[in-house]
């Protein structure tokens, strides 16, 4: 390096570091040419430094080149470039300079710098063999005291899946700093090893921040609500981030009114919360079903000026107010992020529609995005698939099953065969959606047998609802539904012998039915009605007095309490009262005694909706002319002046 005694401009590093495109750093490479200061190992060094590191477009190509004329390079130049292709998109490329480093410099300990880049890229792209090489190299020496070197190995190791070695590591490292233990329990978190995890956080000497946030968010996401609920009362720091964490673990457990009880807590002390806390609030919303509430939050939003394209808030919109029964809103909010819309815009609006039986429109939305050249995904077509079965349009249906896998190349997974099978089954095809199941490449999954016992029931078949129900009992033996619903068959066949066997079985075998459960929101307050339970002595008379008003009343209008959706078999009188305890009744009758005149009512309910309470809402929506809005387990059911959104098929 023969420039090296010419003195280096002190003005270079700072006009280096204003560059904002990569002519104006190329500008100073050309000066620092015409210098004669393009060889020297400092600027030369920078100049590299700075186009590995700067994201610019092509910058680490322009790096690469001028390495490629330096004669000597010097560790540094390679560490940045090691460090530019690592973390820049080409790991591969950073063990292949690794590599070559190793022939051209000899003095080991310069090394060290370069190591976390080439164990990271070694992870990244599952190089296990390259990885072992150079883990070997640092047995070798004394660089793994190095706690940036001995974390990155643990990292690799972890990002390899190889556990063991990693722990192995980690246990043999002489200091160990936040660094190594949150590595080492995320990876944990990530493997599944939830009890490892937790017995490796007891032993942590102090818990850091991180630590507690990685342990709620690893909790939640494997099912254990408690324990990241006693990882967040013990944090004595909290951010928004471990507030967010909870937030997720509530709605991932299916703890909606916990999620959003944090939610208000978080506001009232101040935090102000991220994008993905309000993303996950809103699922939690959509969860209930309760629009108020969703009204409140994109209140929130929009007060906050929270862009409805920043991260996933468009397509949760669409979705809360899709599940809440408000499909006209979903539209707004999908006509708003119309000039940056992404994917899960379109598949929250399709599923949406789906949901709420609206096929044709859910059709016209897919229309419009092959139009503008948007390419479906899986979730498009599962969205859309099910829009064809609840609104019964089997051609469609089975036109589009074709379309995706010939026109998108998308091979149909599990999902997909099962809304073929609830398409034939709900439009009554049983023979069609039995033959799918069984001629599917893959295994069918239990969702897919209980769809088809669900259309069995609806359509009367024995024959066949008993070949289902048995199926679906030997994949899941403790689902109680299985058992109601053979139960069901039989008892709309009069078969209660029958109906008899399948109560002994499910004792005999230790699973109880699930009793009916239905929600209402009224003055922010949420009242359940769980049949067979006792309700407050304060509600239960006035309710089933307002049960017997109505259906005195509904009478009139020719009603006729639908007996034979009582699959008990109990006298015909004792009959018509246990029709009046459904919980969607109960829950109605809360609705209309506690809300004013014209108000919606929004009911939740944890079971399909029977037929028979399903004419007394339509019913009672014309006479007493309020709307209400029913969410079943499968879908939504407006019913409004006499008709119901679904029009009579769920
Ligand atoms: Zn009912
Ligand atoms: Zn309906």
């Amino acid at each position: 390096m023969i420039a090296a005694a010419i003195p280096v401009p002190a003005s270079i590093l700072p006009s280096l570091n204003r560059c904002k495109t990569m002519k104006e750093a190329q500008q100073i490479h050309s000066y620092l040419i015409k210098t004669n200061l393009a060889n020297h190992p400092f600027t030369v060094s920078k100049l590299i430094a700075f186009c590995a590191f700067s994201r610019l477009p092509h910058s680490l190509t322009y790096a690469s080149s001028i390495f490629s004329r330096v004669h000597f390079p010097n560790h540094f130049i390679f560490y940045v470039l090691i460090k530019g292709f690592c973390d820049n998109g080409d790991p591969l490329e950073a063990i292949t300079l690794y590599a070559f480093m190793l022939t051209c410099l000899n003095e080991l300990s310069g090394f060290s710098f370069s190591l976390p880049s080439v164990f990271k890229a070694c992870g990244k792209v599952g190089a296990m063999r390259e990885g072992l090489q150079v883990f070997s190299q640092v047995l070798k020496t004394h660089l793994l005291c190095d706690p940036f070197v001995s974390n990155s190995v643990v990292r690799m190791f972890l990002e390899l899946g190889e556990i063991e070695s990693a722990r192995c590591v980690f246990d043999k490292m002489p200091e160990r700093d936040l660094i190594s233990w949150n590595s080492m329990l995320s990876g944990y978190m990530r493997m599944g090893k939830i009890e490892l995890a937790g017995r490796l956080f007891e032993e942590m000497p102090e818990k850091d921040l991180v630590s507690c946030n990685v342990m709620i968010d690893g909790y939640g996401r494997s099912g254990r609500c408690e324990l990241a609920e006693d990882v967040f009362k013990m944090a004595s720091e909290k951010d928004v981030i471990t507030w967010t964490s909870m937030i997720s673990a509530y709605v991932n457990n299916h703890l909606p009114i916990k999620a959003l009880d944090l939610f208000r807590e978080m506001l009232r002390l101040g935090i102000k919360p991220d994008v993905p806390a309000v993303v996950s609030v809103l699922a939690a919303i959509s969860d209930l079903g309760f629009s108020e509430e969703g009204k409140w939050v994109h209140a929130y939003i929009s007060s906050n000026k929270i862009n409805l394209s920043s991260g996933f808030i468009g397509s949760a919109l669409i979705d809360m107010y899709s599940k809440c029964g408000y499909i006209e809103n979903a539209f707004d909010i999908f006509a708003r992020v119309s000039h940056e819309r992404k994917i899960g815009d379109w598949n929250s609006m399709i599923s949406g529609l789906a949901i709420n039986g609206l096929g044709q429109q859910a059709l016209e939305i897919f229309l419009d995005l092959e139009r503008m050249d948007i390419k479906p995904d899986e979730i498009t077509f599962l969205g859309l698939l099910t829009a064809f079965s609840h609104a019964g349009l089997v051609d469609e249906g089975q036109f589009y099953f074709k379309i995706m896998q010939e026109k998108y190349s998308i091979v149909p997974k599990v999902q997909h065969y099962g809304c073929l099978v609830d398409l034939y089954g709900r439009a009554g095809y049983l023979a069609d959606a039995l033959a799918v199941i069984r001629h599917m490449p893959i295994e069918a999954d239990v969702l897919a047998w209980k769809s088809l016992l669900s259309s069995s029931v609806k359509f009367s078949n024995v024959f066949i609802g008993e070949i289902v129900a048995l199926q679906a009992i030997e994949l899941d033996p403790k689902d109680s539904s299985i058992y109601v619903l053979l139960s069901n068959i039989y008892a709309k066949a009069g078969r209660w012998d029958d109906v008899s066997k399948v109560r002994l079985l499910m004792k005999h075998r230790g699973v109880r039915k699930i009793p009916g459960c239905s929600t209402i929101a009224v003055n922010g307050k949420v009242q359940q009605f769980i049949v067979g339970q006792d309700m407050d002595l304060r509600y239960s008379s006035e309710i089933i007095s307002k049960i017997e008003e109505l259906v005195s009343r509904l009478k009139l209008e020719g009603y006729e309490p639908d007996l034979s959706q009582v699959f008990q078999d109990v006298e015909e009188n004792n009959k018509e009262s246990l029709l009046n305890l459904h919980s969607e009744k109960m829950a109605l009758a809360f609705g209309l005694i506690n809300t004013s005149k014209g108000a919606p009512i929004h009911i939740i309910k944890n079971l399909r909706i029977c037929c028979d309470c399903h004419n007394f809402m339509k019913l009672v929506s014309k006479v007493y002319s309020h709307r209400i809005i029913v969410r079943d387990q499968n879908r939504f059911h407006q019913f409004d002046n006499g008709s119901c959104s679904c029009k009579d098929y769920w």
